[in-house]
């Protein structure tokens, strides 16, 4: 997934030259401006070589990709180009807007931030190149910009049914490494059906409950203290209980007090032992709710770069309730989880409630299916959310698809972020950023 962090400083430039003079101190620190690499190269190929931190060489870039209808062409602002840079693993892009320097850096979750270092370059740019005068109007506190004007457009919204998200009456989410463990256990099926069995009884004899399930499927679940065992001591003449004890051993102990059975006078350890499993209390809050899968797909979201903060469990407003949601920059995702197959009757109210609340897109997750009605439901409503509601279904599915889902989403707001850094000047990076995506991608397979 990709991080996108922008950071600006009150340090106004006035001239194209400031700037110019700025990425020549850049470019002797490794960091390339790639637009004017590419006006350099026209520039070369008709005969006609010039430095890369030339006025004109911004302007070829200006003139030729910008769009025409944008403020900066009605001197609304002051026309000066900024430039994008591929630095190590990491796109940054550098513009001034307004009275500021942006700076906006892409990369993906796992890979070092630069951002710092390049921050203090252009700083040390600026003041290597930049008069004395001039630099005393200007400062290099950078800090996080408010968040941009929300650009990405909901999923087709009902106005007359619209409600703010602040009505939503959401809880942190939690993840522990106790908690992702327990979890990992009961994305088995099998091994959750004991447990819900298990629930059912209250108790069980170990043999009963593992009528149907492999023994192999039980130990874990002990191991990691969801299921408990006790041992049952009946009387052998009239099987009524004598006691219960937690472990073999304080049978032993029980024994070797020369204690007797007062129906038929054996000693504890030679009356019938009955292995008995009960569900602890852990395991009965997996099951509640299946809070399981809300922490296996909460840890899924964290693996995949999205930090636990932006992450909020059952978010509920009278009676709407979404199971998780987490925001993405600018956009909200809502998320629908049943441990069954999710079939119309889920649908409906699912895509209002994203709707209701101008969610940016739906992630529906089945454990056992999505209804070919979805599918097809889905496809009939308007492009906009047919595009925006994911629908996966499977364990293996969801470990792949969340995250490839989360990527999609990132590139919209990648997308957007560098139209709105370069919106005052009407370039528009993007699809670069789109190729050197792809490239990423392919790399990375
Ligand atoms: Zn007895």
């Amino acid at each position: 997934m990709y991080m996108i962090e922008t950071r600006q400083a009150p340090a106004e430039l006035r001239t194209q030259t400031e700037m110019d003079g700025i990425l020549k101190a850049l470019i002797s620190k490794n960091y390339v401006p790639a637009l004017r690499s590419g006006a350099a190269a026209i520039f070369k190929s008709c005969g006609a070589s010039i430095n890369i931190c030339d006025p004109e060489c911004a302007n070829i870039v200006y003139r030729m990709f910008g769009d025409p209808s944008t403020p900066a062409r009605y001197g609304r602002t002051l026309e000066i180009v900024g430039d994008i840079f591929f630095y190590k693993n990491n796109m940054i892009a550098l513009q001034p807007r307004g009275r500021t320097l942006y700076v906006l850096e892409i990369r993906e979750h796992l890979v070092t931030s630069h951002l710092s270092d390049f921050c203090q370059a252009v700083a040390d740019g600026a003041a290597s190149t930049i008069d004395g005068r001039r630099l005393r109007g200007m400062s290099f506190e950078w800090i996080e910009p408010p968040p941009a004007r929300r650009r990405i457009i909901p999923v087709g919204r009902n106005r007359a049914l619209a409600r703010p998200m602040s009505d939503l009456t959401t809880k942190p989410a939690e993840l522990s490494d106790e908690l992702v463990g327990d979890s990992n256990l009961l994305v088995n099926r099998e091994r959750r059906d004991f447990l819900v069995r298990l629930a059912q009884l209250g108790k069980a004899r170990a043999t009963d409950a593992q009528a149907d399930v492999e023994a192999g499927h039980v130990s874990p679940l002990i191991e990691r203290g969801l299921v408990r065992k006790e041992f049952l001591v009946l009387c052998k003449r009239d099987s009524h209980t004598i006691c219960t004890v937690e472990t073999r051993e304080q049978l032993a102990a029980e024994s070797s007090r020369k204690i007797l059975c007062s129906i038929c006078g054996r000693p504890f350890s030679e009356e019938t032992i009955q292995e008995i499993y009960a569900l602890t209390g852990r395991a009965r809050k997996m099951l509640d709710g299946s809070h399981w899968m809300t922490v296996w797909v909460t840890s899924i979201l964290v693996e995949s770069g999205i930090p636990l903060g932006q992450i909020l469990w059952g978010a509920t407003s009278g009676e709407d309730e979404i199971d998780i949601i987490v925001t993405v920059r600018n956009q909200s995702i809502f998320f629908e989880l049943k441990d069954r197959m999710f079939g119309l009757g889920d649908a409906y109210p699912f895509t209002a409630r994203v709707q209701r609340y101008g969610a940016n897109a739906g992630v529906i997750i089945s454990m056992e299916g999505v209804a070919d009605e979805v599918g097809k439901f889905l496809s009939e409503q308007s492009r906009s959310l047919g595009r925006a509601i994911y629908a996966i279904a499977g364990e293996r599915e969801v470990r792949t698809e969340v995250p490839a889902m989360l990527l999609e989403r990132a590139q919209l707001s990648v997308a957007e972020g560098l139209k709105e850094v370069f919106y005052d000047m009407g370039l528009n990076p993007a699809p670069i950023f789109e190729v050197w995506s792809k490239k990423k991608q392919k790399t990375l397979r």
